[in-house]
Parts: structure tokens; C-alpha cells; sequence
């Protein structure tokens, strides 16, 4: 913590989130630490737990993908301001774990081990997605096949988020969505994995580059094989070179509530 002396409250929480990403996920490239595990596990006391499987850049059928910057570090913040689980991507390994069968999945199969065995009761998938996207945040429940266990803590994570995240739809004229194109219907989904091992309810929540990239450490754009056309690509270097530190506080404020009302 540290190193801003702004008055805005969100100040803390943006010098934050830029050390933990620089130090942990942007490095190296977006690939991570070298001698970093490609996961880690942080243990917590409220039975949920927050996954950032693209936290750092990874790799889809051969082909590299970018990381969902910022992601990771939420995730750990999340956890340290909730006492909730968390489970990160911290280095490449040439894997997706949101992608991958579980039987190839060292991340899922320790996701699985780790939920049983800790009396996890509620998963939240944590994503980044561009700025050029149609909503600021994007809710994925495979059209309510990885809540089904408990369809009111789904009701809850998205009325929470609606409310809380009700000015940010104002201000960048776009919407909240629930299973739109994001929806995690693949079967090997992070959330549809978890909601159907561990029987518990999963929310994949994909959220846009004005809401997650907090400062402008952030304005390099983590690299994959697949070059932005050239609208997207404006649009993401034009959130990233005017970034909304209070738009990302009030995300996680919200993620945090959402993550408390859940458990
Ligand atoms: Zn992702």
C-alpha cells in the first residue's frame, strides 16, 4: 500500500492494485514470474472464492492469448478485504484453464480439490474484456446451469452489481448483461467445471478495461497473437491513457459486496 497521496479515496487501493500487477502478472511480458508456480491458492475464512484464470497471459489450442490484466490482482485484494479464497493464474504455462478439460487442468483440479475441502460455497470466475465491448460488465451463468444449485445467490450477485454499479452504466451509456455472448457456456468453463464437481453456484464476471485498469501503469496492452482491429484497439489505448481510478474502486467495492452477500 502506499506510494499516493491523493485525496481521493480510491487513491490506496489504485497503488495497490498497480504493485500487485506489476510485480506479479505484468512482468515478464504479461507472462508472470518465471520461477512463480503457474497458480497459487490463497486460503480465506468466508466459503467463496474468486478465480482469475487469465490473470496472466495463457495459451488456447497453440495459439497465446493476453492476459485479462488487473484480474489477478483483484482477485487478491478481493480476498484480502473479504477473507474470501482465492485462486490465481501466476505464470504461463501454456495452458487455459478456462478452456481445458479438467483432466488437463492442474488449475481446475486444484480449484476442485480446494472448494471440497474447504466447505467453499459460492465461485466467482473474474475476467477482464476489452473497452470496446457492448457492456462495462458482463454476467455469465450458462443461462443459469452453474447457479442452478442455488439460483437465489445468482439473483443476489447481479442485483448487487446492478445497484452498485448503476452510475458506471451511466457514464459509459452501456449496460450490465447476463448471459450474452460471455455467458461461460462451454463446459469447461472455470464456473460450469466448478458448479458441476463441486455442485456449488458459479458467476463468471467478465468486466471491461475502464472498470479494472485502475492507472496508467496499465497502458501497455498485454500481448497475444490476435492484433485489436483498429477501432478496438483505439478505444482500448484511449481508456488506458484516461484511466478512472473511481470506476475501478467502486468495481471492487461492489465485487466485495457481492462476494459477502454470497457467502
Ligand atoms: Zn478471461
Amino acid at each position: 500500500m502506499g506510494g499516493l497521496s491523493g485525496p481521493q479515496p480510491e487513491s490506496p487501493i489504485v497503488a495497490e492494485l498497480e504493485h500487485i500487477e506489476s510485480t506479479r502478472f505484468s512482468c515478464n511480458s504479461y507472462r508472470g514470474l518465471p520461477d512463480a508456480p503457474a497458480f497459487e491458492i490463497v486460503a480465506g475464512d468466508l466459503p467463496v472464492v474468486v478465480s482469475a484464470p487469465h490473470a496472466v497471459t495463457h495459451e488456447r489450442e497453440g495459439r497465446v492469448k493476453p492476459s485479462d490484466d488487473y484480474a489477478g490482482a483483484m482477485a487478491l485484494v478481493l480476498a484480502l478485504w473479504t477473507g474470501c479464497h482465492a485462486i490465481v493464474a501466476s505464470r504461463f504455462d501454456g495452458c487455459d484453464p478456462n478452456w481445458d478439460p479438467i483432466e488437463g487442468s492442474a488449475y481446475k483440479q486444484a480449484l476442485v480439490a480446494h472448494v471440497l475441502k474447504a466447505g467453499v460455497r459460492f465461485c466467482l470466475d473474474l475476467h477482464g474484456m476489452v473497452s470496446a465491448s457492448p457492456s462495462i460488465v458482463a454476467l455469465g451463468t450458462a443461462d443459469g446451469t452453474t447457479v442452478a444449485s442455488r439460483p437465489e445467490v445468482g439473483a443476489i450477485a447481479e442485483r448487487i452489481l446492478r445497484a452498485r454499479l448503476e452510475p458506471l452504466v451511466e457514464r459509459h451509456h452501456k449496460p450490465i448483461v447476463v448471459d450474452g455472448a460471455l455467458a461461460a457456456r462451454n463446459p469447461n468453463t472455470v464456473s460450469s467445471t466448478i458448479a458441476r464437481e463441486c455442485g456449488i453456484p458459479c458467476v463468471q464476471v467478465e468486466v471491461a478495461t475502464p472498470l479494472r485498469v485502475p492507472g496508467k501503469a496499465g497502458s501497455g496492452i498485454p500481448a497475444g497473437e490476435r492484433p485489436f482491429k483498429p477501432e478496438t484497439l483505439g478505444e482500448e489505448q484511449a481508456a488506458r491513457s484516461h484511466p478512472d481510478p473511481e470506476a475501478v474502486f467502486l468495481t471492487m467495492q461492489a465485487l466485495a459486496e457481492a462476494i459477502r452477500a454470497c457467502a
